[in-house]
């Protein structure tokens, strides 16, 4: 044997060698869907449906997630990105996030670009994070821009729809207007537009006076498949009255979703009423309901979670969280701690 046919063998043997090792430690560390090589809460529970009042998973248990929603993206920008995603998966548990598309108001209407671009931000993030990614479209008028809801959520549809990782919330708050004649009328058309591209996601709908009157959204429910309904409060101010309409939804068969709630007052601010905040979680706890606190955000307002000038990346010490940013960060280690 001469010596080039001697390192000949050596590399051949060196390539079996590493080969094998590759072999066996992607058997024992499978890689996932994601860039983490962890098993991801989406991993778990995959394409959520709706079944009665419940979300379930595709394995059919019932699923509860809990998160934090962004703040109005037209003006809070900075946290529209990957590594602040991260963090709020890694450091918060959080297994849902919501990301708020302001509508009016300098948001898509007047730059759809821009702000398209922040949501396709932070939704290609939590899918490649394995989390779920509630896509609001945030207006208290949208029933008055229904061809640029239409417009908005088709796209969305196109570019996600595949995706389990998907919930389209299609009217934050409406006002004081009509169910019957505005409301379920725009979410009839809207929902029609989503689902000629994408026939099973959840789909979040608002109701009247804020979001708080699902009785009566109960009372003449959407037609179709998995729907949902958006049940918004702020403790300090909606109390027992709000849970009793709840209640009422609940019983009548609607599947209710808190894609907001506050820790304070109805305005964002004011003080943080613990007794009620619990009576709140262990309502949503008792009925299985989902929910994102309101918000990412370090303005100075009591429902901001962050101090003024909080790193846009994450990374956050107890320092630089609010009175209220701490309180719920301790509730979601507390639910969630044990998924990602
Ligand atoms: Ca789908």
């Amino acid at each position: 044997m001469n010596s080039k046919t001697l390192l000949y063998q050596i590399i051949i043997l060196l390539f079996t060698i590493i080969s094998s090792c590759t072999d066996i430690q992607s058997k024992l560390f499978p890689s996932k869907h994601n860039s983490n090589n962890i098993s991801t809460v989406v991993d778990l529970y995959g394409q959520l449906s709706i079944n009665g009042n419940k979300i379930i998973s595709q394995h059919g248990d019932t699923v509860v997630l809990k998160g934090m929603s962004l703040y109005w993206s037209q003006w809070m920008n900075k946290f529209y990105n990957y590594k602040c995603v991260k963090w709020l998966r890694d450091d918060w548990k959080c297994s849902v996030l919501r990301a708020a598309v302001g509508v009016e108001r300098e948001g898509y209407i007047s730059n759809p670009e821009r702000e398209m671009g922040k949501i396709k931000t932070v939704i290609d993030a939590c899918i490649d994070l394995g989390i779920y990614v509630i896509v609001d479209w945030h207006s208290h008028s949208a029933h008055e821009n229904t061809d640029e809801a239409i417009a908005f959520f088709r796209e969305i549809a196109t570019l996600y729809g595949d995706k389990p990782n998907i919930i389209y919330e299609i009217y934050n708050e409406p006002l004081e207007v009509s169910w019957d004649s505005v409301i379920k009328p725009y979410a009839d058309t809207v929902i029609k537009a989503i689902r000629e591209i994408d026939t099973n996601n959840i789909i979040v709908v608002g109701t009247p006076r804020w979001s708080q009157d699902v009785d009566v959204a109960s009372n003449n429910p959407i037609t179709g498949k998995n729907i949902a309904y958006a049940l918004h409060y702020y403790a300090s101010t909606h109390k027992q009255e709000l849970r009793d309409k709840a209640s009422k939804a609940i019983e009548k068969g609607c599947a209710l979703f808190v894609t907001e709630f506050g820790t304070c007052e109805y305005n964002g601010d004011g003080h943080i009423d613990y007794e009620e905040n619990k009576y709140w979680f262990d309502f949503m706890d008792k009925n299985k309901i989902s929910w994102c606190n309101w918000s990412i955000a370090d303005v100075d307002e009591t429902s901001s979670a962050l101090k003024d000038n909080a790193n846009a990346m994450g990374h956050w010490k107890i320092s630089d969280l609010s009175e209220s940013g701490i309180y719920i960060k301790n509730k979601l280690l507390e639910m969630n701690g044990k998924k990602k």
